[in-house]
C-alpha cells in the first residue's frame, strides 16, 4: 500500500508557532524524508466558512497568506500537492454520503467541536454545517487514501471519527477507503502549543499568536510581554516553570546548541530550569533568549516569504496545479466509492444487461 500523506490549514488568518510545531514542522521534515509515496497539503476554505460563511472576504485573502507560509517553511510543490478544498466537489460529495453513516449525538460529543462551538457562542444555534465538519474532514482524509495525517492534539476527535466512518463504510459497502493514522508531535510541549497569554491554545481566532510571517520587531515584543510566572516579581524570587509560557516555549524550541551559541553559562535547558526554580534569574533574560532561538528559526522563514511575494503570480498557479492534480485522485476514490455504494449505474454494464434479462423473464 502506498504510503500517503493528506494534512492541511483553514485559511483564517496566517499560520503562527503552533501550526510550526503541531504539523508543519513534521510536513517538511516527511516531505524531505522521501520515504512518503505522495503528499497532499490542503488550504480548507470550505472548512473555514463553516464558521466564516459571513466573511468569505477573510477566507479569499488567507489563501495565499497559508500558501506562502507553506512555501516559506520549506514545503516544496515538486514534492507535496497544495491544494485548494473548495476546488474539489468531490469532496462534498464524499461529505454527503459519509453523514448518513453518524449521528447527531456522536458529532455533538467531538470535544474539540464542543469547545470550538463555546468558543464562538453557538451554543444556542449550531450551524449545521459546522458541527458536521468532522464529516467533511473524514472526506478530505479519505479522498486521497491517507495512510497518516500529522496533525496537532486538538485534530485527535477528528482522526478518531474518521476512523469510525472508514471502518462503517467497509463494513457496509465492501473494503475500500483507507483507515489512516494519527502522527502528533513527539514533544510533548508541541502537542498543542499555549498562547503568548498563556491560554490552552495559540489560536488565530484568541488572537494569542506569534506569526511565522511576524518582523523580527513583532516577535520581540511579543515575546517580552509573553504571560511567565505571576508570582515571580523579584528576580531573587523562586520561579514556577509549570504552566509558565516561556519555558513551554523553550520546551517546543530549543536544544544544546542554542545554549552554546546565546547563553552559554548554561549547559542546556534543564540547568537554566534549576536557576529559575531557584531563584535569582530574571524573566528578562529568558525571554531575550527565546527570542533569539525563535529569531534563528524564523529569519530564514521570512527571508523565503518574501521571495516567493515577488511572485505572486506564480503562487497562484501552483495552486491550481495543484487543485486540478487533487481533483483527479479524488475522482478515482469517488468512482470507487460510487460503485461500492451501487450508484455506478452508467459505468457498469452488467447491471443494464442483468435488468434488461430479468425484465425479460418475468414476461
Ligand atoms: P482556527 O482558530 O481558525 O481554528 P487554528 O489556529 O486552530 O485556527 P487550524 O487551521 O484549525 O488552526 O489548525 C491547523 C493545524 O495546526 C492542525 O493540525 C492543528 O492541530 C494544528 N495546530 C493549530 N494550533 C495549534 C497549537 N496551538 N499547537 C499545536 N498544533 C496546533
Ligand atoms: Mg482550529
Amino acid at each position: 500500500m502506498d504510503k500517503i500523506i493528506l494534512t492541511g490549514d483553514r485559511p483564517t488568518g496566517r499560520l503562527h508557532l503552533g501550526h510550526f510545531v503541531g504539523s508543519l514542522r513534521r510536513r517538511v521534515e516527511l516531505q524531505n524524508s522521501g520515504e512518503f509515496d505522495k503528499i497532499f497539503i490542503m488550504i480548507a476554505d470550505a472548512q473555514a466558512l463553516t464558521d466564516n460563511w459571513d466573511n468569505p472576504q477573510k477566507v479569499r485573502d488567507n489563501i495565499i497568506e497559508v500558501a506562502l507560509d507553506y512555501l516559506s517553511c520549506g514545503i516544496d510543490p515538486a514534492k507535496s500537492t497544495i491544494f485548494i478544498q473548495s476546488q474539489i466537489p468531490q469532496l462534498c460529495e464524499l461529505s454527503f454520503y459519509y453523514l448518513n453513516l453518524v449521528t447527531l449525538s456522536r458529532l455533538e460529543r467531538n470535544p474539540t467541536v464542543k469547545s470550538e462551538i463555546a468558543m464562538r457562542g453557538f451554543e444556542t444555534s449550531i450551524p449545521a454545517g459546522f458541527l458536521t465538519y468532522p464529516v467533511s474532514q473524514a472526506a478530505d482524509i479519505t479522498a486521497f487514501k491517507a495512510t497518516v495525517v500529522p496533525v496537532g492534539e486538538d485534530q485527535k476527535p477528528m482522526l478518531e471519527q474518521t476512523m469510525e466512518i472508514v471502518r462503517k463504510f467497509n463494513s457496509v459497502y465492501g473494503e475500500t477507503l483507507v483507515e489512516p493514522s494519527i502522527l502528533l508531535p513527539s514533544n510533548s510541549a508541541c502537542l498543542r502549543l499555549p498562547g503568548t497569554d498563556g491560554k490552552a491554545k495559540m489560536s488565530k481566532s484568541l488572537g494569542n499568536c506569534i506569526y511565522l510571517s511576524d518582523s523580527s520587531e513583532d516577535v520581540r515584543k511579543k515575546v517580552m510581554s509573553m504571560f511567565t510566572d505571576p508570582d515571580h516579581l523579584k528576580v531573587t524570587d523562586p520561579g514556577k516553570i509549570e504552566g509558565n509560557t516561556v519555558f513551554t516555549y523553550l520546551d517546543a524550541f530549543c536544544d544544546d546548541s542554542h545554549f552554546a551559541k546565546y547563553l552559554p553559562e548554561y549547559p542546556n535547558l534543564d540547568a537554566l530550569k534549576d536557576h529559575y526554580r531557584a531563584g535569582g534569574l530574571g524573566d528578562v533574560k529568558v525571554k531575550k533568549f527565546l527570542f533569539a532561538v525563535l529569531e534563528e528559526m524564523l529569519a530564514p522563514i521570512r527571508e523565503r516569504r518574501a521571495m516567493y511575494e515577488r511572485d505572486i503570480k506564480g503562487v497562484y498557479a501552483i495552486l491550481e496545479k495543484g487543485s486540478a492534480a487533487a481533483r483527479e485522485v479524488a475522482q478515482r476514490t469517488l468512482d470507487d466509492v460510487r460503485e461500492s455504494m451501487k450508484i455506478n449505474y452508467f459505468s457498469d454494464s452488467q447491471l443494464i444487461e442483468e435488468q434488461d434479462r430479468r425484465f425479460k423473464e418475468k414476461k
